[in-house]
């Protein structure tokens, strides 16, 4: 069994095979899969999802793309979204300074404010940080987000940094861009972080492993992740599964 630790279901992209996409990852032995809503268009749609599928959970906040549409409405009605038992964590939060779609300083203040809003509201966080490793590690330690802990999705960082975060609590989240031929760095820091600490995810429908590289990704397509990383760690799928399946269930507090 695997899970999908990241997914954005409500996506437009899944709108006429929802439902075959779901039945497929359950066919190929993924178990939960934790889809994301990432603006306010999208949370309740990813609730709706969560709350209709059994194997499905929601993720819900603001991602630093849409940092700049945050306003008086957003915070309240978060607020009443995450009441719901199927939402087990708050994100995606953090900074993108590679599109740097929202201004780079409204970025860096919606993800200290939403830090400390997850952490009132008792959820850990789910952390996108492209291009902003020394700002994202710079305030996950001044907001004190060990006490929430959470996961540094999509990890592109390096050994210290994921050293640095896994001393805060944090698991490190391997896409599926790890099979690409031109990942060899990502692959060797994948070596050096104990499997105690990793996750597999898909960010489907982005970032689509290989042998399927350019046609749109989905959650079944998360064991090529997790066979890449037996690979390189030199264990069998079986036991990436099992040790990526308990660290999953462990942050996102399932039973
Ligand atoms: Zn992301
Ligand atoms: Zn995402």
């Amino acid at each position: 069994m695997l899970i999908d630790s990241h997914a954005h279901l409500e996506m437009p992209e899944f709108k006429k095979d929802l439902e075959a996409v779901i039945q497929r990852a359950k066919e190929t032995g993924v178990e939960y899969i934790f889809t994301v809503g990432t603006e306010k268009k999208d949370w309740k749609r990813a609730l709706e999802i969560a709350e209709s599928h059994p194997s499905i959970y929601a993720v819900l906040g603001v991602h630093p793309h849409n940092a700049k549409e945050i306003d008086e409405e957003t915070y309240p009605m978060l607020r009443e979204f995450c009441r719901s038992e199927k939402v087990r964590a708050y994100g995606e939060i953090g900074l993108d300074f590679f599109r740097n779609l929202s201004p780079r300083d409204l970025q860096l203040k919606r993800f200290r404010e939403q830090i400390a809003f997850a952490k009132e509201l008792g959820l850990p966080v789910v952390i996108h940080d492209r291009e902003a490793h020394r700002e994202t590690l710079e305030i996950l330690k001044s907001e004190g987000a060990k006490d929430c802990g959470g996961i540094i999705h999509c990890f592109s960082g390096d050994y210290e940094m994921a050293r640095a975060c896994m001393d805060m609590g944090f698991y490190i989240s391997i896409p599926g861009s790890i099979t690409f031929k031109n990942a060899e760095d990502l692959r060797e820091t994948v070596r050096t972080i104990p499997m105690e600490s990793l996750l597999v995810e898909t960010d489907s429908p982005f970032l689509t492993p290989d042998p399927f590289r350019g046609k749109r990704n989905e959650p079944s397509y998360v064991r090529y992740t997790a066979q890449k990383v037996a690979e390189i760690k030199k264990i069998s799928f079986e036991k990436v599964a099992e040790m990526t399946t308990k660290n999953a269930r462990r942050v996102y507090r399932l039973n």
